[in-house]
């Protein structure tokens, strides 16, 4: 069934997915402020709006993927003459919010489009770029039932795992919980390895054993920090490309907003938080998050030359 959808935030990530929707066959119109973004997605069937408010005017289905919170809080709500995406769109509207945005902040927006007389759920995804092109990326999904399986259909064309998480919010709360459990592990691992080489084994050997023991896990036996061991790992192209350690400092500063309105002591997921933050405002932020392995052997030397 072609279903009219409206797609705001046409980047690197909104861009691929679009055209995933138009190749399926639905009447997909773009819009995004940046005219590389539009530049981008050209010859691929995606009829592109001249407004935000043009774009949302006859969808059934409007997806955001926008950089942040405020960004998204910013579209759907009033601003100067611009009434905001909610109030152009038709009565019912379904809203998908596939950003990365705070728990509290998709709660606001689900919220808000509620109020505005419309449906709307949280959709965040994992899988990046690569997954986003090939139509491969997993979906987390907050909202109700009704809506899930109004959606569901529609993440699948851009998707191969969606999970409903629960209600308002639990999309984003669940990819949160997983990305704090990635960056933890990817530190330990790194530092398990930088321990290792100063007591003289071999990255194969520990691989060999932790792969096989408890301490297996995505960070080591998938993205593995070395070179060697995982020879597709971000490693053994110089950390390029991969998941940017500024997207594992967005992500794990999502996690810090969250102990802070629940008040939960994660005194190891405000380390890494640390840590992740430090390592984006240097070369990290483009490299993949694994080369936060390079920052714990350069302190280590650091602190053996002391
Ligand atoms: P991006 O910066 O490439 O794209 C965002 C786009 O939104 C830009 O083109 C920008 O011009 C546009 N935009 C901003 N405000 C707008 C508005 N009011 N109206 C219309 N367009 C607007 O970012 P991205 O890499 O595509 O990421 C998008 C979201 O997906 C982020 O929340 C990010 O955290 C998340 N995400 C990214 C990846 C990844 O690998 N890049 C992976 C998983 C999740």
């Amino acid at each position: 069934m072609t279903t009219s959808i409206a797609f705001i935030g046409l980047g690197h990530m909104g861009g691929p997915m679009a055209i995933n929707l138009a190749k399926a066959g639905h009447a997909v119109t773009g819009f995004d402020l940046s005219q590389a973004a539009l530049d981008a997605v050209a010859g691929h069937d995606i009829l592109i709006a001249g407004s935000a408010a043009e774009a949302v005017a006859t969808a059934d289905v409007v997806i955001t993927m926008l950089p942040a919170g405020r960004h998204v809080i910013g579209a759907y709500s009033p601003s100067g003459d611009d009434l905001g995406l909610l109030a152009y769109a038709r009565p019912g509207t379904l809203f998908i919010d596939s950003s990365t945005i705070a728990v509290d902040d998709a709660r606001t927006a689900h919220d808000l489009a509620v109020a505005a007389g419309h449906r709307a759920m949280d959709a965040p995804v994992s899988g990046g770029t690569v997954g986003a092109e090939a139509g491969t990326l997993a979906f987390m999904v907050g909202g109700s039932s009704e809506d899930f399986a109004a959606a569901e259909p529609i993440l699948q064309v851009m998707g191969k795992r969606i999970v409903h998480c629960g209600g308002s919010g639990l999309g984003q709360a669940a990819k949160v919980c997983n990305n704090l459990i990635l960056g933890i592990s990817m530190i330990g691992v790194s530092e398990a390895f930088v321990l290792g080489e100063k007591l003289g084994l071999e990255h194969q050997a520990l691989y060999d054993v932790a792969s096989n023991a408890s301490g297996q896990c995505w960070a080591l036996t998938t993205n593995c920090p070395v070179p060697g061991p995982v020879p597709t790992s971000p490693a053994n192209r110089d950390y390029q490309p991969g998941f940017a350690g500024a997207l594992m400092a967005k992500d794990l500063g999502l996690a810090a907003q969250a102990f802070e309105s629940t008040g939960v002591d994660a005194l190891i997921g405000k380390l890494a938080n640390e840590i992740y933050q430090r390592f984006a405002e240097g070369a990290g932020a483009n490299a993949d998050f694994s080369g936060i392995i390079n920052d714990i052997r350069e302190r280590s030397e650091a602190q053996g030359a002391a």
